[in-house]
């Protein structure tokens, strides 16, 4: 796993500055669960990242987008927020059909998730 630096930036003074940490943060959270989600579509599964404003709009938007039946992770802008806030760990919310969930949940050990999470959510950690 390539490791995810801060980038010195120039402000309109010309001073470098080191990079935000909440922003390293984030990026550091994007870098690996797009590593994640890449596996997880190998096998089929959809994938959202930043999915709606809150859980109860996105589960209602997924469902009526995909149905029921349909394997999907995603985390919603909630969720989103709370880790550019500086959150150590993302809830990944998931709708997974009986064959599926098992091997999501060996991809996902993979990333640090227990499984169960809380309650229909994987507990995604954010790498240090
Ligand atoms: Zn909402």
């Amino acid at each position: 796993m390539e490791e995810v630096k801060g980038e010195e930036k120039v402000n309109t003074e010309g001073v470098i500055r080191q990079e935000d940490p909440l922003e390293l943060h984030y990026k550091k959270f994007r870098q690996k669960i797009s590593e994640c989600y890449k596996e997880l579509r190998a096998i089929g599964v959809i994938c959202r990242h930043d999915y709606a404003c809150c859980l109860s709009c996105a589960s209602y938007e997924m469902a009526d987008r995909y149905g029921d039946d349909t394997d999907y992770v995603y985390y919603h802008g909630g969720d989103n927020d709370n880790v550019q806030n500086g959150a150590k760990t993302c809830y990944l919310r998931w709708n997974l059909t009986s064959e599926k969930l098992p091997q999501v949940i060996e991809i996902l050990k993979k990333y640090g998730c227990d499984y169960p999470g809380y309650g229909k959510a994987f507990v995604f950690p954010v790498p240090e």
